[in-house]
């Protein structure tokens, strides 16, 4: 049986820059030194802002850190005429790990389609970047068609063409649950996560499923984390507002204590 490291991330959206950035990297690592965090038990990601990645990789890479990062888009593109895109070329030569991909607020703020993640996923996986895809249903959608049927569906198409063996990250957040304080219950991030988990041995294979971190998002914090974490289908936390405490998202990375 493969084994999934579980893996909080934490979401910085557009806050911090990159002098901020490098104080709270610092004191996240010596928080987590002090608490003698074991990364390989529970893996540590952070997604800052794009003009932050530098900073952080001059850090993580001066101290030997273990925390992981990535960034909150990448372009579909390589290079070219794309005034404002980033192509996920230049997030690897910054050893960014991971790239968030279709999170609701590129979804409904810029107008991301389920076909621009689709191809921003393949670039991410075309420069050795793990995309983190961010699937969920909004209230209206819950209301209408149930929990699983619309990330179920984003799913499906992100996935749509991947090799057997493509290594990525599921990030379910219910749209209804993000910034609003109001979390699923563990048990529907649970069956969320078991049908996302079979759209990944459908699309992809089932060794793939067996080893794809599904990760649960919207309003995590240290109180309610080891409720979703005891459930069999959710590896880790997408965590936004909770990530931008130093102590809290350190808390929410030690659930198990
Ligand atoms: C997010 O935006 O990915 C998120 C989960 O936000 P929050 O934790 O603030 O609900």
């Amino acid at each position: 049986v493969l084994k999934r490291t579980p893996l909080i991330a934490g979401n910085w959206k557009m806050n911090l820059d990159h002098l901020q950035a490098i104080a709270f990297v610092q004191k996240l690592a010596w928080s987590l030194n002090d608490a003698k965090h074991d990364f390989s038990t529970v893996e540590v990601a952070i997604f800052p802002p794009f003009t932050d990645l530098r900073s952080v990789q001059t850090l993580v890479s001066a101290d030997k850190l273990e925390i992981a990062y990535g960034a909150q888009d990448v372009s579909a593109h390589d290079s070219g005429a794309y005034t404002g895109e980033i192509s996920g070329q230049f997030l690897a030569q910054l050893d960014a790990k991971y790239v968030i991909i279709g999170h609701s607020e590129r979804r409904t703020l810029h107008g991301e389609t389920d076909d621009d993640v689709a191809a921003k996923v393949k670039a991410a996986i075309k420069h050795g970047l793990v995309p983190v895809i961010c699937v969920g249903e909004t209230a209206e959608d819950l209301e209408k068609h149930g929990q699983s049927a619309v990330p179920v569906a984003q799913l499906k198409v992100a996935l749509d063409g991947l090799k057997a063996d493509a290594d990525v990250v599921v990030a379910y957040e219910p749209v209804w649950a993000i910034g609003s304080g109001q979390a699923a219950t563990p048990e529907q991030a649970e069956t969320v996560g078991a049908a996302l988990r079979a759209v990944v041995a459908e699309s992809l294979s089932a060794d793939a499923a067996a080893a794809t971190r599904i990760l649960y998002g919207g309003s995590v914090k240290s109180g309610n984390i080891a409720g979703f974490m005891r459930e069999p289908n959710v590896d880790g936390a997408l965590v936004g507002g909770a990530s931008l405490d130093i102590a809290e998202f350190a808390a929410i990375v030690r659930y198990q204590k």
